[in-house]
């Protein structure tokens, strides 16, 4: 095979001045005009590999990826998405994406969002969409682009993934179900046996009996954690599946900061909580719900912090909205993790579980009141040294 091909190089007749020119290199090697045409098949045959590859890929993925050019047309699409979609290619080519399906695709937002792709290179994740599909019905799906840069006619495209999430969400809001029927089970209970301990408290008080009282002083303590654990859990999945109740309160934010300090290091011995306060910020939403993030923060700050004596709270201003900032000199959270101390039931796995004592509730319901908001909520961490809480909520202008 490289015989015959180097035979065909021979054969070439080039001009006599340009034969001069190249032939040095010509003679000792199997080129043509300085190209190396070994190398060059060479390198066609790794392209082509290569192709073959990214294309296999592609269409093993069970995700549906569809690529868009810049009028936001379908270009092409790989098998899951024909699969899934039931759209015949010759119906899905050159057809605008939004026009797709009975309207679904058709947002304003998701066309913004693609356009800043495609203009400003900003890829988004998570856009979600509910489509109707022929054989399942209604899902719901996530959206993430990228923009894709076509180099054989030097194109701007998108790479459209869609993540199917319909039996992830089915399966949440029935965990949420079962979360709120058990705990309202376990209220009843709990506040009887609540009663029945205050009670059982005041006799012991009036006969004076110390060793008893401290028994019941014990089992208040349980008993404490107990209801708390319950309405954390019902906080939570109330929020999830029915949607939470949020008042609409406009408030000065720095007075909120100041009092719900005060109340936190009230519950410390072993830190000092420090906060200097802004210039009068309004912000608009649930007052109660906003002290309780804060209180959260605050808490975890000085749970997470065994060995440290301070905690630091200080407040900025991005973008319209007011950041308000808790920082620790603890534990810390290394990168890996960082993102994910605020999913549910998530706890790290510290050693001494019953001094981090705890069942990965707050983070979660902190940033359902945040999002609520309209803001956000992150953390910056370094393992070891101490981490920072931060949330942000858009500053009130009337
Ligand atoms: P809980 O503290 O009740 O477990 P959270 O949702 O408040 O639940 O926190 C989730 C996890 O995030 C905690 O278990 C802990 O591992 C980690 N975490 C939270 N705050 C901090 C902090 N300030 N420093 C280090 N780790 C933290």
């Amino acid at each position: 095979m490289n015989q015959v091909k180097k035979n065909k190089v021979k054969k070439v007749e080039l001009p006599a001045t340009l034969k001069e020119a190249v032939q040095a290199r010509n003679e000792t090697s199997n080129s043509i005009l300085g190209i190396d045409i070994e190398h060059l098949k060479h390198n066609l045959d790794l392209f082509k590999y290569s192709l073959d590859y990214a294309e296999a890929i592609v269409n093993t993925v069970r995700e549906p990826l569809v690529i868009l050019n810049k009028d936001l047309q379908v270009l092409t699409a790989n098998r899951a998405f024909y699969q899934i979609f039931q759209i015949p290619s010759e119906r899905l080519e050159n057809r605008p994406f939004y026009e797709l399906g009975g309207g679904e695709l058709n947002s304003p937002k998701l066309k913004k969002l693609m356009q800043r792709v495609l203009n400003k290179g900003i890829s988004f994740d998570d856009f979600e969409i509910e489509y109707s599909l022929p054989k399942t019905g209604k899902r719901t799906f996530l959206l993430n682009a990228r923009k894709f840069y076509r180099q054989i006619n030097a194109t701007q495209t998108i790479l459209l993934a869609l993540e199917d999430i319909t039996e992830k969400k089915n399966y949440e809001k029935q965990k949420d179900e079962f979360a709120s029927i058990i705990m309202h089970e376990l209220k009843g209970p709990v506040s009887t046996i609540n009663g029945y301990l205050q009670l059982l408290d005041a006799h012991l008080t009036q006969r004076e009996d110390k060793k008893l009282l401290e028994y019941t002083q014990s089992i208040d303590v349980q008993v404490h954690r107990l209801s708390s654990l319950i309405n954390g859990l019902l906080n939570s999945s109330k929020i999830r599946a029915v949607g939470f109740e949020f008042h609409d309160d406009i408030f000065e934010i720095s007075d909120l900061i100041t009092q719900t300090i005060k109340d936190v290091q009230q519950t410390s011995t072993t830190h000092q909580i420090s906060y200097e306060g802004i210039n009068e910020r309004y912000v608009k939403g649930d007052k109660d719900r906003i002290a309780q993030v804060l209180t959260n923060l605050l808490i975890n700050a000085i749970r997470y912090s065994p060995n440290a004596a301070s905690v630091i709270v200080t407040t900025s201003i991005k973008n319209e909205k007011i950041i308000i900032s808790v920082k620790d000199f603890g534990i810390g959270i290394s990168k890996i993790n960082q993102k994910k101390v605020f999913e549910r039931f998530f706890r790290l796995n510290t050693s001494n579980q019953e001094t981090f004592y705890g069942v990965g509730l707050g983070l979660d319901i902190s940033s359902q009141i945040v999002h609520h908001h309209k803001g956000q909520i992150w953390v910056d961490s370094t393992q070891g040294k101490g981490s920072m809480f931060n949330f942000s909520i858009p500053i009130y202008r009337t």
